[in-house]
C-alpha cells in the first residue's frame, strides 16, 4: 500500500489528513516535532493540575463574512467550538464575522481532525532530510532511521520548509525559493499561568486588548473566555507580548523574559494573585504577515512523486468543499484516486 506523509500536526496537517482519509485508500503518516497535538493552535497543562489548561498560541476562530459554514457547523454540532460569549475589551469586530472559541482547548479543533483522519499520528518526529530515494522520498528525522514515503506534504511555517535538508534543497526552484523566502512571521512571546481552585481573578473582562504598554499586547482569562468559569477547575491566564517584544527579546534568557513579561502584568492587573505555575513559549513564527506571494495555499515542489507544502488550512477545506475543485495538486491528486477506484464519496470534511 502507497504512503503519504503529513509533516506537522497543526490545524492544517490535521485537516489535509482527514481530507486525505475521505479520498485516498492510501496509508497516511502525520509527523510533528512536538509532543502533541496542536502547533500554534496549541493547549497547555499546568505542570500542577492537568484540568487546568490555557490556549498559548491562537485564542479564537473567526468565520469572515461570506465563509462557507460546514467547517464550522460540524465543530460546533460536536461541542468543538461555541460561540464566542464572553466581554473581550479592544476586540475588533468586523461585519458579518463571528468569532468562535474551543471550551476544551483550542487543541481540540485538531486533535478532532486527527481523529477523523483515522492517520498514524507519531510525535517526537522532527524531520530533518528528504530526498529522492528510487522514485519515492526519503525522510529523515531526528534519532531514527529514513523512511520512505509516496507522498509528502508539508504543513509547517515557511521558514522551517526552508530549513530542511537533502534533495529539497536542489529541488526548489530560484522562483519558488524566492517567492518562499518572501513570506514573513511576526514573533512573540506567549506567557500561561495556571491557579489553584479556588483562586479569585477579580477583573470585568474575559480578556482585554492593551494599547499602551511596550510588552504586553493582550491578557486573557483564559477559563472565562472559553465559557468554562467553573469552581472545580483552577482558573487560567494568557499573556501575548507585543509583536515588538517579542522581536527584540528573540534570543534573549527565557527566564528574564519571563520575569519582564511578570512585572509588566503586575503593573496592569495588580489584583492578579501569584499563579501556582507558569509556562513561557516563544512562537518564533507567530501569525503571517507576507504569504507566500502568487500561491494560494499549497506550492507544489515535484510531481513525480508528489511534493507539497500546504500553507493553509482553509486552503484543504476549501478543495474538500469543492471550491477549488481540482485545479490544485492536492485536488488532482485526491480526484484522480478517487476517479481510479470509482468512488465519488464526499470527503469527512
Ligand atoms: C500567539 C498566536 C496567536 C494566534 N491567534 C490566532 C487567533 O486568535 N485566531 C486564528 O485563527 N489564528 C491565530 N493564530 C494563528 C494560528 O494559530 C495559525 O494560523 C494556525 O495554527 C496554523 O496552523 P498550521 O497547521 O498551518 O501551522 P502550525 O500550527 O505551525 O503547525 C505546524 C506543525 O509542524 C510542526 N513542525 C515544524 N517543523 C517540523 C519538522 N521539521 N518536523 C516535524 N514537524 C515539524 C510543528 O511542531 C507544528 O506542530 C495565532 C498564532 C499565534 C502563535
Amino acid at each position: 500500500m502507497a504512503r503519504v506523509l503529513v509533516v506537522g500536526a497543526g490545524l492544517t496537517g490535521s485537516v489535509c489528513a482527514a481530507l486525505l482519509q475521505g479520498a485516498t485508500r492510501e496509508r497516511v503518516c502525520v509527523w510533528d516535532k512536538a509532543r502533541g497535538a496542536g502547533g500554534r493552535m496549541s493547549t497547555s497543562r499546568s505542570a500542577l493540575d492537568a484540568a487546568c489548561t490555557a490556549d498559548l498560541g491562537a485564542q479564537y476562530i473567526t468565520r469572515s463574512a461570506g465563509q462557507r459554514g460546514r467547517f464550522y457547523e460540524e465543530l460546533l454540532c460536536h461541542g468543538i467550538l461555541e460561540p464566542l460569549s464572553a466581554r473581550i475589551e479592544g476586540l475588533m469586530e468586523k461585519e458579518g464575522s463571528c468569532d468562535y472559541v474551543a471550551p476544551q482547548g483550542i487543541s481540540s479543533v485538531v486533535k478532532y481532525y486527527l481523529r477523523q483522519s483515522g492517520a498514524d499520528v507519531f510525535y517526537e518526529h522532527h524531520v530533518t532530510h528528504i530526498s529522492l530515494r528510487g522514485g519515492k522520498w526519503e525522510v529523515s528525522r531526528k534519532m531514527a532511521s529514513p523512511e520512505l514515503f509516496d507522498v509528502v506534504i508539508l504543513t509547517m511555517p515557511v521558514p522551517q520548509i526552508l530549513q530542511l535538508q537533502g534533495d529539497i534543497v536542489n529541488i526548489i526552484n530560484e522562483r519558488q525559493k524566492q517567492q518562499l523566502e518572501s513570506a514573513h512571521y511576526s514573533s512573540r512571546y506567549a506567557l500561561g499561568l495556571f491557579y489553584e481552585v479556588g483562586a479569585r481573578i477579580d477583573v470585568p473582562w474575559a480578556a482585554k486588548y492593551i494599547t499602551d504598554n511596550p510588552c504586553i499586547r493582550f491578557i486573557s482569562i483564559d477559563n472565562k473566555k472559553r465559557n468554562i468559569d467553573s469552581p472545580e477547575i483552577g482558573p487560567s491566564v494568557v499573556v501575548h507580548t507585543t509583536v515588538t517584544f517579542g522581536t527584540e527579546h528573540l534570543d534573549s534568557d527565557p527566564a528574564e523574559v519571563q520575569q519582564l513579561i511578570l512585572s509588566h502584568l503586575e503593573s496592569l492587573v495588580p489584583s492578579l494573585p501569584k499563579a501556582a505555575s507558569v509556562k513561557c513559549q516563544k512562537w518564533r513564527y507567530s501569525q503571517v504577515t507576507k504569504a507566500v506571494p502568487n500561491c494560494p495555499g499549497q506550492m507544489i515542489l515535484h510531481t513525480q512523486p508528489l511534493l507539497i507544502c500546504g500553507f493553509c488550512w482553509l486552503f484543504f477545506f476549501l478543495i474538500a468543499s469543492n471550491s477549488f475543485g481540482t485545479s490544485s495538486a492536492f485536488g488532482k491528486y485526491t480526484s484522480s484516486y478517487r476517479d481510479s477506484v470509482g468512488n465519488s464519496a464526499p470527503s469527512p470534511l
